[in-house]
């Protein structure tokens, strides 16, 4: 027998939103949409997809391991030193990498919401270390209150997602300002702010890069071009933090965790305002449309500052997910982000977000009707 650690053993291997030829293929559909990974229904920046081009003929060379470039691009964009910037294959690294760098003993305390981001559990699971998840309140916002009370002298390490993914719903910069004094500076506070683009407009919306150039040490920010820079396959995220932080990120990292390729998407994507302000923009009509049809069926659409809604059914949504599968519609649904009663929609093009609206309404309509 070979003896693997008991805390990989206890984890729940991820299961991602169903490619759309697996569904084609197992249920003979030929239209089948997906709306389960909140990926950009208008495709790559088009100025990112240009500079692959340009460089494929380089892939034979590693990449800058220090990401020069990339990271004096990030710093004029975002008027920081670029000692406090780091980058990885996709956000999803630099949350692994923060678990390791913080997390050493199986009393450390992990912090998050529930429902949260699972890959928040999975660097928890990772590391010798208990993790701790507060339930969000009744409107799905994430209860920075209930969070403050459960911090003690072993919470090392804790995360906000803003706007928090699966509800959608976003703390604001009262409650932000007021959890951070409440919590001791030596805890680490991660701002995953994957959706900021979405969110940024908002008045009442905090960005990490306001704490940190005020100076909070342990404020952490991460950014991902996942989402509305529609680099999601290439792999890349980015963050903020402390010149403490990201030394002991760069220690802990591969020496080539960032593609070439990558590398060079993500500076031309940096520069491509128009995709992101195209992409927000057909966002938001998504989302009045989802809220629409969500109420109309009788479920509770949730406040979304994202490029996905949350819905409340009151009733387990996996019979929903089946019918809309069926159908051809991927989505997301409740049990595998942690509330059963709910559902979650991403924000397609027209065309697939009119599908949606058709199909969910005969899979909620009783049959009698037709
Ligand atoms: C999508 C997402 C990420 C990860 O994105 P990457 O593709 O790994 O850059 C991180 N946090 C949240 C909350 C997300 O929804």
């Amino acid at each position: 027998m070979i003896p693997i650690r008991p805390n990989v053993l206890g984890m729940e291997p991820y299961v991602q939103g169903k490619p759309i030829e697996e569904v084609k293929r197992e249920l003979g559909l030929t239209r089948v949409v997906k709306l389960a990974s909140n990926e950009n229904p208008f495709g790559p920046s088009p100025k990112a997809v240009a500079a692959i081009q340009e460089a494929a003929s380089t892939m034979h060379l590693y990449p800058d391991g220090g990401a020069y470039a990339l990271k004096q691009a990030i710093s004029s964009k975002f008027d920081i030193a670029t000692n406090q910037i780091m980058v990885g294959n996709g956000s999803d690294e630099l949350i692994h990498l923060l678990g390791l760098i913080t997390l050493d003993k199986p009393t450390d305390e992990l912090m998050m919401c529930n429902p949260g981001f699972a890959r928040y559990d999975a660097s928890a699971h990772l590391a010798p270390c208990r993790l701790v998840k507060i339930p969000v309140d009744s409107k799905h916002v994430q209860d920075l209150e209930a969070m403050a009370d459960a911090v003690n002298e072993n919470t090392r390490i804790i995360y906000l997602a803003n706007p928090n993914n699966p509800t959608g719903t976003i703390v604001r910069r009262n409650a932000v300002d007021r959890f951070l004094d409440r919590v001791p500076e030596s805890v680490v506070v991660v701002l995953d702010e994957a959706y900021y683009e979405f969110a940024m407009h908002h008045p009442e919306f905090p960005t990490s890069l306001e704490y940190i150039k005020a100076g909070r040490e342990n404020v952490v920010g991460l950014r991902t071009m996942s989402k509305a820079q529609g680099l999601a396959g290439l792999r890349i995220g980015y963050g903020f933090a402390s010149t403490t932080i990201v030394d002991a990120i760069n220690r802990a990292r591969e020496p080539f965790n960032v593609s070439r390729l990558a590398q060079v998407a993500a500076i031309a994507a940096l520069e491509d305002d128009e995709h992101v302000r195209k992409t927000v923009e057909h966002n938001r009509r998504g989302l009045e449309l989802l809220a629409g049809v969500f109420a109309e069926v009788g479920a509770e659409p949730g406040e979304s500052f994202a490029n996905f809604m949350y819905a409340d059914f009151h009733r387990p949504t996996r019979p929903i997910y089946q019918a809309l599968l069926q159908r051809g519609v991927i989505t997301r649904p409740g049990d595998l982000l942690g509330n059963p009663n709910c559902l979650r929609v991403s924000i397609g093009t027209q065309e697939e977000m009119d599908i949606f609206v058709e199909e969910l309404r005969n899979v909620t309509t009783p049959a009698v009707a037709k």
